[in-house]
């Protein structure tokens, strides 16, 4: 044994999971199945849900229906939809960390500001905002994907005198009774708080950049009836599960990545959707100015049974003339028509991949390489969507090509299978060190982008969507080009000889 293998070393947990949104939640879940109890959550916010704690404005629901937009081991008898409200996605985020135990692990107001891997004794150390450190053997990064509001680049926005809102920081102590409201945006936050406010309000101007493709939205009521058997009858939602994941994964995932192979079903989701403005629009020239000029799934399609209706309404007005800039009381578009306004509403999205917002910190890998720099330079990439060369010890849920687009949880349960394979397998080898090897990671960037070639993004006209699935770089690493079949097997058979695993000179001390 050598002097230094004398060192005894034990870090402050094995495992530190930053973020407290569903993936946190659902990687400290699959921590407890799998009896790994040294582990924390941080969370820079004083409470859990990440997305659904940030987002309550009006209408907000999910757009994925809630049997396939939850965990497939905790089913939610109690959605109240098949749409179900964001209240009841913020109530589920609160149940399961009481369920599971979690809340002793989350620390609250906890901001991870660095993180740096140590080469020697294979452990991050994590700098927080409070001044504190702390050190860890694995991080698991759960730090979201559109966390982060993105307010517009207008001229004057500063300057205006009247109420400024951003969607995901909704301020309800205003009222918006009677007022005149402009909102900037029509994604897919646009599409539900536009119907939910049109009636409220005494005027409202949507102002519109992109169109957006909007599917009928095959919503209900459950009824308590319904409720009560799935409470006693898992089995029953369980099969309505297998029903709605068929449905999300063939609009959502099958027709864009295989749009090359069969462009029918792409094709015949544009004319559902063209169906439906015909039938919810009357007016042909707002329809045509309604009506996206490129083609379905380049950008996140939605579904809704109110929005387009609502342009019907005399109280609304969809306006396509860009804006110039807002002075104190009013916005003004490059026409030069003027329109006086009291609030302007910004739903206009989040940063995504783009430096500083993923990972939302500096992480500091193997000789100096900063991970938000590294994709900056190289593109986004990481191994399976989670491991990227040089930086041991971390797993990204999610990191570039990880999201199979029919349900966030989808992803969440297939990367936290993934990570936990290395850090059993590390335990194991008594190992301290997990590293994907380089080739790897070439590999499984190079097969992503030959198959990126044929999916949608590439092949339906996507020049003019505007879309966030694409980044500076040209590239579409929001979305990962495979099935969910494929994730899943993936996620349990990848290679373990595609990690490095090491042992560090210093003993380690039991966590
Ligand atoms: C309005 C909205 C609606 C959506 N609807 C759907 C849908 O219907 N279907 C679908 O599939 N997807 C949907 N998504 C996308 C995705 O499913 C959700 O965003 C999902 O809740 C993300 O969960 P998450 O845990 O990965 O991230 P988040 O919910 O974003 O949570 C990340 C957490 O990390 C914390 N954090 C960030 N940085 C730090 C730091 N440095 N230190 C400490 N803590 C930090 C944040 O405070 C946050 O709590 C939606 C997204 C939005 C914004």
């Amino acid at each position: 044994m050598t002097a230094a293998a004398t060192i005894l070393l034990t870090p402050d947990v094995e495992v530190a999971i930053i973020g407290a949104g569903f993936a946190g939640i659902g990687a400290g879940m699959r921590m407890r199945q799998n009896a790994i109890d040294s582990f924390v959550i941080l969370e820079r916010a004083a409470d859990v849900g990440g997305t659904w704690r940030d987002n309550t404005y009006p209408g907000i629901a999910v757009d994925i229906p809630s049997f396939t937009y939850s965990f497939s081991f905790e089913p939610n008898p109690e959605w109240s939809r098949v749409f179900a409200p964001g209240q009841e996605l913020k109530k589920y985020a609160d149940d399961l960390t009481i369920k599971h135990a979690l809340r002793k692990h989350i620390r609250f107001n906890t901001w991870v500001e660095k993180a740096v891997f140590d080469a020697s004794s294979h452990l991050w150390n994590l700098h927080l905002k409070n001044g504190r450190r702390l050190s860890a053997r694995y991080i698991i990064n759960a730090t979201g994907g559109l966390i982060e509001p993105k307010l517009p680049d207008l001229k004057g926005l500063a300057d205006f005198k009247g109420k400024v809102m951003h969607t995901a920081r909704w301020d309800h102590n205003y009222d918006l009774k009677g007022k005149r409201v402009a909102i900037i945006g029509t994604g897919a936050t646009s599409v539900q708080l536009v119907p939910s406010l049109a009636g409220n309000v005494e005027r409202m101007d949507v102002y519109q950049r992109t169109p957006i493709w909007i599917l009928p939205k095959p919503d209900r009521e459950i009824p308590r009836w319904m409720q009560r058997i799935f409470k006693r009858l898992p089995l029953t939602q369980s099969s309505l599960r297998l029903l709605t994941t068929l449905y999300s994964e063939t609009v959502m995932v099958v027709a864009l990545i295989y749009f090359e192979q069969l462009p029918n079903l792409v094709k015949s989701a544009e004319r559902a959707a063209l169906e439906h403005l015909q039938k919810q629009v009357d007016n042909p020239e707002l329809r045509e100015k309604l009506t996206p000029k490129y083609g379905f799934g380049c950008k996140r399609p939605s579904f809704s049974n109110e929005y387009w209706k609502s342009f019907n309404r005399s109280n609304v007005h969809l306006i396509t003339d860009p804006i110039a800039s807002v002075t104190e009381n009013s916005v003004i578009t490059k026409a030069g028509t003027e329109r006086e306004v009291d609030v302007i509403i910004c739903a206009t999205g989040f940063k995504v991949f783009e430096r500083g917002n993923l990972p939302s910190y500096e992480l500091i890998g193997l000789n100096g390489h900063e991970l938000g720099e590294f994709w900056d330079k190289h593109r986004y990439q990481a191994y399976e969507g989670i491991s990227v060369p040089n930086f041991p010890n971390l797993f990204l849920i999610p990191g570039p090509y990880a999201v199979s687009g029919s349900s966030w949880f989808f992803m969440i349960e297939h990367q936290t299978t993934h990570a936990l394979r290395c850090i059993v397998e590390a335990r194991k080898r008594s190992a301290t060190y997990v590293e994907v090897r380089q080739q790897a990671n070439d590999r499984y960037f190079e097969n992503i982008l030959e198959r990126q070639k044929h999916t949608v993004f590439y092949n339906n006209d996507c020049a003019t969507s505007n879309s966030y699935y694409f980044n500076k770089h040209g590239d579409a690493p929001f979305l990962r080009p495979a099935s969910s079949l494929e994730v899943w097997w993936k996620s349990q058979n990848f290679p373990l000889k595609d990690y490095i695993f090491k042992t560090t000179q210093y003993e380690i001390r039991a966590y």
